[in-house]
């Protein structure tokens, strides 16, 4: 069987304001999705640069960076079967306008940086991203009834 795999969502700024969490928590939600770990968190500035090393150099990186800091984010951590790329899925492409209809991006959002959700790309990133919001204490073990139709045999 394929391996488990943890990933790191946070909920963005623009889906604060626009009253969209449970939205957002709820498409993922029916999915599937195992939630293993949720906080809110405020970023400053050095956690983002961090964060968004990849990118720290493009121009719109100010405008990412004040974004990010308008209001906290919901931070959560998400466990299964190959589910960097399923969380990914959901999510769509970057752009918003450039995203599938009837993921996340491209439902709830049409612009840059506002694109409602961050989520983990590969499984380096997840491990640190994971890391850089929360302790190994703050991520939950549990048995969850419904894995067994989204990992196991089916019923
Ligand atoms: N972003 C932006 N303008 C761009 C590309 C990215 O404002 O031209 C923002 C956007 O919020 C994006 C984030 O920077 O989600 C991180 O960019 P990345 O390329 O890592 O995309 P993601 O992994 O979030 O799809
Ligand atoms: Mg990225």
């Amino acid at each position: 069987m394929a391996d488990i795999q943890r990933t790191l969502v946070l909920i963005k700024p623009d889906a604060l304001q626009r009253e969209l969490v449970g939205e957002v928590l709820s498409r993922f939600e029916r999915k599937g999705l195992k939630m293993v770990a949720m906080k809110m968190a405020h970023l400053d500035e050095a956690t983002l640069t961090e964060h968004y090393g990849h990118i720290k150099d493009k121009p719109f990186f100010p405008s990412l960076v004040q974004y990010m800091r308008s209001t906290p984010v919901v931070a959560i951590v998400y466990e299964g079967i190959e589910i960097i790329d399923e969380v990914r899925k959901v999510v769509g492409a970057t752009n918003p306008r450039k995203a599938d209809a009837g993921t996340i991006r491209a439902d709830l959002s049409m612009n840059v940086p506002s694109n409602m959700v961050h989520a983990s790309d590969s499984i380096d990133a997840a491990a640190t991203e994971i890391k850089r919001f929360f302790t190994d204490d703050e991520l939950f073990m549990y048995e969850k009834l419904t894995d067994r139709f989204h990992f196991g045999e089916g019923i």
